[in-house]
């Protein structure tokens, strides 16, 4: 997305909302795909520091949970600060920015119980190759282990 400075009001903000295609993030390649476009909510200044912006990013993406191999949708809304030096330009493209932070923003390990809405079915029946993770003691078990000595304690 290209700001042109002659759009910003002097001494003021420019307030810029709408949708990117998600094409230009990039998320293929990491392993997420793009759900909705790109949806931005931005205020854009000039300052002597040069240009600065701040507002709201917003995408539906869906990603692979790590555990399950099952797709799931994820939210993400990010908040957006980028200030920049201009160096005489006239446009500035905010683009590779936005990515960077989506990015970012995505979990390396995803996983469809991440936000507590529902339950991974890996949890209770290991999937194929993922095994190995489940021999031993789960960290709950233990963890109800160490509770019932301290009821039994007192
Ligand atoms: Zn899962």
């Amino acid at each position: 997305m290209k700001v042109h400075l002659r759009q910003i009001p002097q001494g003021g903000t420019l307030h810029l909302e709408g949708a990117e295609d998600p094409v230009s993030l990039g998320l293929e390649e990491i392993g997420a795909r793009p759900e909705s476009p790109l949806q931005y909510s931005l205020d854009i200044g000039v300052s002597s520091g040069g240009l600065f912006a701040t507002g709201q990013l917003n995408l539906r993406v869906r990603l692979t949970c790590v555990a399950c191999l099952n797709e799931f949708e994820s939210e993400l809304t990010e908040p957006f600060v980028l200030q920049e030096e201009l160096d005489g330009r006239e446009v500035v493209d905010l683009t590779s920015h936005m990515r960077e932070d989506i990015q970012l923003a995505l979990p390396a390990h995803p996983r469809c119980d991440a936000k507590g809405r529902r339950i991974c079915p890996a949890r209770f029946s290991p999937a194929p190759g993922d095994a190995h993770r489940h021999r031993g003691e789960a960290p709950w078990d233990a963890l109800d282990k160490l509770n019932a000595e301290k009821l039994e304690n007192q």
